[in-house]
């Protein structure tokens, strides 16, 4: 780290659980961002300014009025824009010394799995189950850590999965894309704007824990925000011996 370096990120070495080396290691990872909307927008910010290295950022929508709300990475002059690129231009003015890849593209399974194995760390920011369940196949056969996160109406979800460790659960075994529920919608249902900004702040923190090998990770952990009550809830999580994605994966392997 250069002197200005040590300045901008002096708060963490402030920390005796942070300190240099967490930072530097910080400095040398590379996280793969999924969903520029209200999640990623959180995420996002934290994780250029915290120093996280290298940040790829997908998303194939483009910004619109309705997003302003609650997706603070983006600006009233970023409508029309495609979110990806208009996220990457925010976190320049944040932090330049970061380097920020944009994709606009909606990415499917192949080149989701391209993307995951390039990355340390993957934030799961999407709205969608088909997103959320091939990103996890990618995780469980790349073996990465995933760090997903969801919020509606009021109601926001972290969860860990740390695909690295054998007996770790994936999001398949959570929740069974066969036994699909309906998808809920930010359109048709509403969503307060802290709440995605919460989820999504933990998603950051949770991510830079485990490439900066700092802390105990929520690994193992569901974490439920109720906002309107202001409540948090936890639940553990248990790998299912018949996992359709991680169980076939570690026969195979
Ligand atoms: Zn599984």
């Amino acid at each position: 780290m250069d002197d200005s370096q040590r300045l901008r990120y002096s708060r963490h070495l402030l920390l005796n659980e942070f300190g240099e080396e967490a930072q530097e290691r910080l400095l040398r990872s590379h996280a793969l961002v999924v969903g520029a909307g209200g999640l990623g927008s959180a995420a996002l910010l934290y994780l250029a300014s915290s120093g996280m290295g290298r940040i790829t950022v997908c998303d194939g929508d483009k910004v619109d009025l309705t997003n302003l709300q609650r997706q603070v990475v983006h600006r009233q002059d970023s409508i029309g824009r495609p979110k990806a690129s208009s996220a990457a231009a925010t976190l320049a003015t944040i932090n330049p010394e970061i380097q920020v890849e944009a994709l606009e593209e909606r990415a499917g399974p192949e080149r989701l799995a391209s993307l995951v194995r390039t990355a340390d760390v993957v934030l799961d920011c999407s709205d969608n189950f088909a997103t959320r369940h091939a990103l996890n196949k990618a995780c469980v056969a790349a073996r990465k850590p995933l760090v997903s996160g969801a919020g509606i109406r009021f109601d926001g979800q972290v969860a860990v999965f740390d695909l690295r460790r054998d007996e770790a659960p994936c999001y398949q075994c959570l929740f069974a894309e066969e036994s699909r529920s309906e998808e809920e919608r930010c359109a048709t249902l509403g969503v307060f704007a802290p709440l995605v900004g919460i989820i999504g702040t933990l998603q950051a923190l949770e991510a830079i824990k485990l490439v900066a090998g700092v802390g105990e990770s929520l690994a193992g952990r569901l974490m439920m925000f109720d906002g309107l009550g202001s409540r948090w809830h936890e639940v553990r999580l248990a790998r299912d011996p018949h996992c359709s994605v991680c169980g076939a994966a570690r026969v195979a392997a």
